[in-house]
């Protein structure tokens, strides 16, 4: 079972009545064969779902209605078979509200150079109706995703399905509710936002919740559920010696298991997708949770450290586009560099909150004490990520809009081993090198909170910051400074007019 099955695309396929009938039962009859074929891709999450060839003005407005309308269907992929006249396209495309993929194929892969006649010509004509077609989609401004190639190559699937994987976070994003537990952490720039234009632009709902509401559903766990938990974590991971059922910071454990417990009864009662805390508003708990914080990322949460929502949200998206797919994705931070000419690199981390899924060797229970804020030592989870390739990305809102910046990186192991850091962790090389990635990442006001996702592609980012029509700037192997700073100038002149009043 595909794990998006339960959402689908429209296979939508323009033609006109000109041909007859005979001609279109046949456009009919290929157009059914590559919705199956591509439903059958494992590339490609979610249910693809052939819909009736469209010939007129009327029945392609009563689609786009339809697919309105329809709570499972996060897309309309758009071909056309033959030729379309535009025009019929209009009142629906300004209609569609769910995002739009335009694919520029044909039925017949190679031409029969012996054989071909008018026939043949007729029934293969998307060179010239997909031109009439993207016409009228760029006269309309109308974003969309355009994939080329013909439909049994794998790359055209794997296209779809990124595409695919963003229309379900966008998707997700309009039911989206994220808690916070407490402000921002007092005096940052970075993880403030505007909250309304974040409703309006994305269709995230985030609120704040008293502590004391979390508190209290920390008080109403009952031991019964303190004792599963702390048997999960036994069962999960290695068990530092102090946190064993004779340890003596035993208490600290089942302290751990019992805000994870009411976290997660929170957050289940009130349908939450993400959630924030901050380090400086606990009042009422005595750790900040570490150990559930992480496991409820494991399990698809999004989450932000210090009150940062639009972090939280990215980690919660992310994770939507990653289902089924293998590598992990987490919350992450730039923390510290190795900055050795042998090869200058990140380590991140964070004080607690890291998510297990990116983790590549064994995952370790233990309890220290936390650095920063008054709490008692908080139990976490240490390891480090796996290596391979992977991307950070980050949100900003900018004052009059947002951005997501995208480095494209290599997860590595580290040189040594760090017995002495308690916290997991992440070391890669940015690309192309951490001097240019850093300058860019830096005058592109990125945030030092991420994600990071060994699963998901620069691909879906852009694909999901296009359905938006929020700004995706991505830094890899082409990147160069001065052209970057360029691109970022005009960006920021092209969003400003798109905006308009
Ligand atoms: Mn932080």
């Amino acid at each position: 079972m595909k794990p998006l099955s339960d959402l689908e695309v429209w296979f939508a396929t323009g033609s006109q009545g000109l041909y007859g009938e005979e001609a279109l039962s046949e456009v009919a009859a290929n157009a059914q064969r590559i919705a199956v074929y591509l439903d059958g891709a494992p590339t490609i999450p979610v249910r693809v779902v052939y819909r009736p060839i469209l010939t007129s003005a009327e029945s392609i407005r009563a689609l786009c209605l339809e697919a309105n309308a329809a709570d499972a269907c996060v897309g309309v992929v758009a071909w056309m078979h033959t030729f379309s006249p535009a025009r019929m396209w209009i009142t629906g495309l300004q209609t569609l509200q769910k995002p739009l993929l335009h694919l520029h194929t044909q039925f017949n892969r190679d031409l029969p150079w012996g054989e071909i006649d008018m026939e043949f010509m007729n029934l293969n004509q998307a060179a010239h109706g997909d031109r009439e077609f993207g016409f009228l989609e760029t006269r309309l401004s109308r974003a969309r995703k355009t994939v080329v190639g013909h439909w049994q190559d794998a790359f055209v699937a794997e296209r779809l399905g990124w595409w695919t994987r963003a229309a379900c976070a966008w998707r997700e994003a309009h039911r989206l509710r994220v808690a916070r537990f407490g402000d921002n952490m007092r005096d940052v720039a970075v993880t403030e936002g505007d909250k309304v234009e974040a409703q309006i632009r994305l269709g995230i709902t985030v609120n704040g919740y008293g502590l004391t509401d979390l508190v209290t559903a920390v008080e109403n766990v009952s031991e019964r559920e303190v004792d599963a938990t702390v048997e999960a974590y036994e069962a999960s991971y290695q068990i530092a010696p102090t946190l064993r059922e004779d340890g003596q910071a035993r208490a600290a454990l089942r302290e751990a298991a019992r805000i994870e417990a009411g976290l997660r009864a929170f957050l289940a009662v009130g349908d939450f997708g993400a959630f924030t805390d901050t380090f400086e508003d606990l009042d009422g708990l005595t750790q900040l949770p570490g150990i559930a914080v992480q496991r409820l990322m494991a399990d698809g949460y999004g989450f932000g450290a210090e009150g940062d929502w639009k972090t939280a949200v990215m980690v919660r998206l992310v994770k939507i586009m990653a289902q089924g797919l293998p590598g992990g994705t987490s919350f992450m931070e730039d923390y510290t560099y190795h900055l050795s000419p042998d090869g200058p690199k990140v380590l991140g981390a964070h004080m607690l909150e890291v998510c297990p899924s990116i983790a590549g060797d064994e995952v370790s229970c233990e309890v220290h004490p936390l650095a920063i804020g008054r709490r008692r030592d908080p139990v976490r989870l240490v390891f480090t990520a796996e290596p391979g390739p992977a991307i950070v990305a980050a949100l900003m809102d900018l004052g009059d809009r947002f951005r997501i910046l995208v480095n494209e990186v290599e997860l590595l192991p580290p040189d040594q081993p760090l017995p002495r850091l308690p916290v997991a962790r992440a070391i890669w090389r940015p690309r192309p090198d951490l001097r240019t990635a850093a300058e860019a990442w830096l005058i592109a006001g990125g945030s030092h909170h991420t994600v990071l996702t060994r699963a998901v592609g620069t691909e879906a980012l852009s694909d999901f910051a296009d359905m938006a029509g929020v700004e995706c700037t991505v830094i890899d192997d082409d990147t160069r400074v001065p052209r970057f700073k360029k691109e970022l100038r005009w960006n920021q002149a092209y969003y400003h007019v798109a905006r308009g009043l």
